[in-house]
């Protein structure tokens, strides 16, 4: 590609996840090895410290596992990745499936049971609405 690929900072091995853990997906970390790809966290850009409670979408709204309202920091947080999407130019965007910021085409239901349901993350949902290709580290494996 011409311009960078946005990734999930977390795929590329930053300390960036909600449980504190740093889990890198190679082929993401090469992406960033060659300045073929740029790791952005929408969640940290929101203002979310790390470790964080764990968080679900909800309806409209982005709870954390005590029920707080984290929806305006979700918000926050992908506007700010929209924005270095725009600078960047990028088209593309691999972001880790299933977290209710990164996650594409599936994501838990807001009951924190584990239960997968259609739809996106706050920041995938913005990205695609502004024409930028989301897949999953699934899908560059698969
Ligand atoms: Fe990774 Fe996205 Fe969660 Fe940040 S918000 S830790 S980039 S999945």
């Amino acid at each position: 590609p011409d311009t960078p690929i946005l990734v999930s900072a977390c795929l590329a091995g930053l300390h960036c996840r909600y449980n504190g853990e740093v889990a890198p997906f190679e082929p993401v970390v090469d992406l960033v090895r060659q300045g073929l790809a740029v790791p952005f966290c929408p969640e940290i850009f929101g203002g979310l410290p790390t470790p964080r409670r764990p968080c679900e979408i909800l309806g409209e709204r982005v709870i954390d596992a005590d029920g707080a309202d984290r929806t305006a920091e979700f918000l926050r947080g992908a506007d700010e990745g929209l924005k270095l999407a725009r600078l960047l130019g990028c088209r593309e965007a691999v972001l880790k499936a299933r977290s209710p910021s990164c996650g594409s085409g599936e994501v838990y239901d807001g009951t924190f049971t584990a239960t997968r349901v259609p739809g996106d993350g706050c920041f995938a949902r913005l990205l695609k609405a502004h024409g930028i290709t989301v897949r999953t580290e699934e899908d560059l494996a698969g």
